[in-house]
């Protein structure tokens, strides 16, 4: 029997902590999506199912950029700097990882293929200013009449995870006001076959990193700039991925990201010794890692989905494969480790906006690396078992699985290898410099 008195205090101090946390901001928690979330992403979603599902498997085969799927996704909208926007204005942060899982759920090629212009588009947006944003952002993705992609250059052969060893040179030449690039790219997303490659070189290599800056190259306005080898890859075959050389590339001076003036208070700060806020530099690649982490779980969920159909229809041994525990403990893990994945993601994606927002959250520990480095392990792993759930019909490609676990495999290497997303979460999480 319990105390009437203790009781009746219990049930007080529930009442009054149950009257102080009505208020708004003790109700702020929510994994329900609004409904024109739920909109957009069913829209995203219609698209990948008729359009990019049925013809991922001829594009991988043809190793080529599927332009008649650009093109048809500008039709509809969901191509185009509006898209971008569109996804990007959402206090949540939400919006972008639901598309991108969605359009990767359709196919990992072509979602690429329609998500590569971001990576350029957004280092416009992050690093140019407000005159560069209108000048040259539209003109990443052209018109749905004349679809355009961009490209993204900032690896280079000796510079892959250490961007501090980037060669490629910008040199200002005051007599023409303009700046002459030449280097080599490497791996580049649509690079050679964009107009607008955004270009990272260094301008005064004794800084390192501090001494680097990004620079708009459209390659129908210059000479000089050209594609080297069309990579013949793993996965993700429907996007093209090249190599790009720069020789004696001469642009202009205001095409330097940021503007020449900002660029030179920069590097006299850096001459000087003042360094930058480490945790603002962070905070900046932290801002997008979840994004291609949502596009893995967009293929992990693929994959997913075709093991558990096809585990409930093969039969063996007279009974479906997922009667035994040995399948259906595999397809458990697949579900729990694919939401565990989602759930980093969407805490990058509602903290990163916060802090886009100009809120302050408490956003130092690794959060974006997590969820990519997370979201891209499952992403590997949860393709694997599925081919093993389909047994020989999952090596072959008559199922789509096989292609999933090649595309999958990119998601621990590319936007920061699985080493390199645990060297961040280890400083922050130790406040140590960790090599
Ligand atoms: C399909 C594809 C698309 C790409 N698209 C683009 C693009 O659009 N733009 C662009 O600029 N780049 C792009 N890249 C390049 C990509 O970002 C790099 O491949 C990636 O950063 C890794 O660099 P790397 O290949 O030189 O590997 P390396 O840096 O040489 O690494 C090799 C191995 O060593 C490990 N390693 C390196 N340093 C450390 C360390 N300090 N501690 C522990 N382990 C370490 C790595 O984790 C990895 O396992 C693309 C690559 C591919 C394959």
């Amino acid at each position: 029997m319990s105390d009437p008195v203790v009781s009746a205090d219990v049930m007080a101090l529930a009442g009054e902590l149950g009257a102080e946390r009505s208020k708004p901001g003790w109700s702020h928690f929510s994994l329900a999506l609004n409904s024109e979330q739920q909109e957009i992403r069913d829209w995203a979603h219609t698209f990948a199912a008729d359009v990019i599902r049925p013809a991922a498997a001829e594009w991988d085969e043809r190793e080529e950029t599927p332009w008649p799927v650009i093109q048809e996704a500008a039709k509809v909208g969901l191509y185009g700097l509006d898209m971008n926007v569109n996804l990007f204005v959402d206090p949540t942060g939400l919006l972008m990882p639901l598309v991108h899982e969605e359009l990767f759920w359709g196919d990992a090629g072509i979602g690429m293929s329609l998500k590569g212009t971001g990576l350029a588009s957004s280092a416009i947006f992050s690093n140019g200013t407000p005159e560069q944003w209108s000048q040259w952002m539209g003109r990443c993705y052209g018109t749905p009449d004349d679809v355009r992609v961009a490209a993204f250059c900032s690896s280079e052969p000796g510079a892959g995870s250490d961007v501090s060893a980037i060669r490629t040179r910008a040199t200002y030449d005051a007599r023409t006001d303009e700046w002459v690039i030449n280097g080599q790219k490497a791996w580049a997303t649509n690079g050679g076959i964009a107009d607008i490659h955004v270009v990272v070189a260094t301008v005064d290599p004794s800084l390192g990193t501090k001494g680097q800056a990004a620079f708009v190259v459209p390659k129908s306005e210059v000479r000089g700039l050209e594609q080297g080898t069309k990579l013949r890859k793993h996965g993700l075959r429907a996007s093209h991925t090249a190599d790009v050389f720069f020789d004696n590339v001469r642009i202009p001076a205001a095409n330097v990201l940021g503007g020449k003036e900002k660029l030179d208070e920069r590097l006299a700060r850096a001459r000087s010794g003042e360094s930058r806020n480490r945790n603002a530099s962070m905070a900046t690649f932290e801002m997008t890692r979840h994004i291609v982490g949502a596009q893995a779980i967009g293929i992990a969920r693929a994959a997913y989905e075709v093991a558990l159909e096809y585990a409930k229809t093969r039969e063996q041994f007279g009974r479906p494969i997922i009667d035994n525990q040995g399948i259906a403990f595999k397809l458990a893990d697949m579900a729990l480790e694919i939401d565990a994945a989602r759930l980093l993601v969407w805490r990058a994606a509602n903290m990163s906006a916060a802090l886009m927002r100009g809120e302050t959250p408490d956003y130092r520990h690794g959060e974006g690396s997590m969820a990519k480095l997370k979201a891209g392990e499952v992403a590997v792993r949860v393709t694997e078992e599925a081919i093993q759930i389909l047994g020989g019909n999952g090596y072959t490609r008559e199922y789509p699985v096989e292609r999933m676990h090649r595309d999958a495999k990119i998601y621990t290497i590319f936007e920061g290898t699985s080493e390199i997303q645990r060297l961040v979460i280890a400083r922050a999480i130790s406040g140590m410099r960790i090599r």
